[in-house]
């Protein structure tokens, strides 16, 4: 053990802010990405015409990497990370990020940043991750509303303590319909920086009244469930497992792809991707949000008007659990990795 990590609390993380030692950086102007590679850790200067600050032109990734119980390291199938934010940048007219690029970025900062990898718990409900950031900006100024004519890419990483500290636990959603986070044809299917403060001032009221997110429907019929704020959804109705289908408002979890095939060639379910109503969800079994930070959240109750729609007693459901713990143990090294995940 070094210097730094011996100062680390690694029970005591929490999913906030913590500067590692060095970020990875690439730079792209006249369509052409250039790699610096890693680089110390720290502020970037950047014009105040650039059209990051002005236009929001930007989009950012999240994935883990995991001290595995075989002593390895593993990201979790970056490559659809990779894969995403390519998708993302032609969305918001970024030069396409290679995903090589993206793949070395990953790799180097976990590798430079190693001694901030949470190590590995025994149990595994408790264990931590290096949380990467990799981010790519429009840097270059603009005036009029243009794409900015250089970019930047960085990837920083933050270790992170486990989701859940006191054990598997179902959380308490509200269903507005007085806001939404994406409309069709708009940006809810790749990750673009401002899609996320959108979302703020809702959960913000919704944490206030005693739920820990916001439950969000579809923009044009007010009926659909699309997203659980930043996570996808899911819900279970006997062997059927349903989540909403990726209609450009709903974004790819890679999480929400795992699932999806757990479900179908580990536990035989019945996987259905398609449009889910409110009156879909009164009747259901189990419900649960997903994403890279807390794998499988299970969803105990939804507020919805003046009803509330309780699942399972507000209890974990067992099918929840049970892919949950699976996935844990891909990611860990515990199970074996017999779609290739593990990287
Ligand atoms: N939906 C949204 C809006 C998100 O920001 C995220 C987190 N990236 C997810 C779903 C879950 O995606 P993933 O499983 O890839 O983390």
């Amino acid at each position: 053990m070094n210097e730094i990590n011996k100062h680390i609390e690694w029970k005591k993380l929490g999913f906030k802010f913590f500067p590692t030692k060095y970020m990875f950086v690439a730079t792209c102007s006249d369509g052409e990405w250039k790699t610096t590679g890693c680089v110390p850790f720290g502020n970037i200067e950047i014009s105040p015409a650039a059209g990051v600050l002005n236009y929001g032109q930007g989009l950012f990734e999240g994935l883990k990497a995991y001290s595995g119980r075989d002593g390895h390291v593993y990201l979790f199938r970056p490559q659809k990370n990779a894969d995403r934010i390519h998708n993302g940048c032609k969305r918001l007219c970024i030069p396409p990020l290679p995903q090589d690029l993206f793949m070395e970025a990953v790799t180097e900062v976990t590798k430079a940043n190693k001694e901030f990898i949470p190590p590995y718990q025994e149990d595994s409900v408790a264990q931590g991750a290096l949380y990467l950031r990799p981010v790519v900006w429009g840097t270059g100024p603009v005036l009029g509303v243009a794409p900015a004519p250089s970019y930047t890419f960085v990837t920083y990483a933050c270790p992170v303590g486990p989701y859940f500290r006191s054990g598997f636990e179902s959380i308490k959603l509200k269903i507005t319909e007085n806001y939404h986070r994406a409309a069709s044809g708009g940006t809810g299917g790749v990750k673009a920086i401002g899609n996320y403060c959108i979302g703020m001032m809702p959960a913000k009221m919704a944490k206030s009244e005693g739920f820990q997110e916001i439950l969000y429907l579809d923009a044009k019929d007010n009926k659909h469930i699309e997203e659980v704020g930043a996570a996808n959804f899911f819900c279970i109705k006997g062997n059927k497992l349903y989540t909403p289908a990726l209609d450009g408002c709903i974004l790819p979890g890679v999480t929400r792809n795992s699932i999806l095939h757990l479900a179908k060639n580990e536990f035989a379910m019945d996987v259905h991707e398609g449009s889910i109503s409110v009156d879909d969800i009164f009747d259901c079994d189990e419900a649960f949000a997903s994403g890279t930070a807390a794998v499988i959240t299970p969803i105990g109750s939804i507020s919805y008007q003046d009803k509330e729609i309780v699942m399972n007693n507000n209890e974990p459901g067992p099918i929840s659990k049970k892919i949950y713990q699976k996935l844990l143990d891909i990611q860990h090294g515990i199970a074996e990795d017999k779609y290739n995940w593990r990287y």
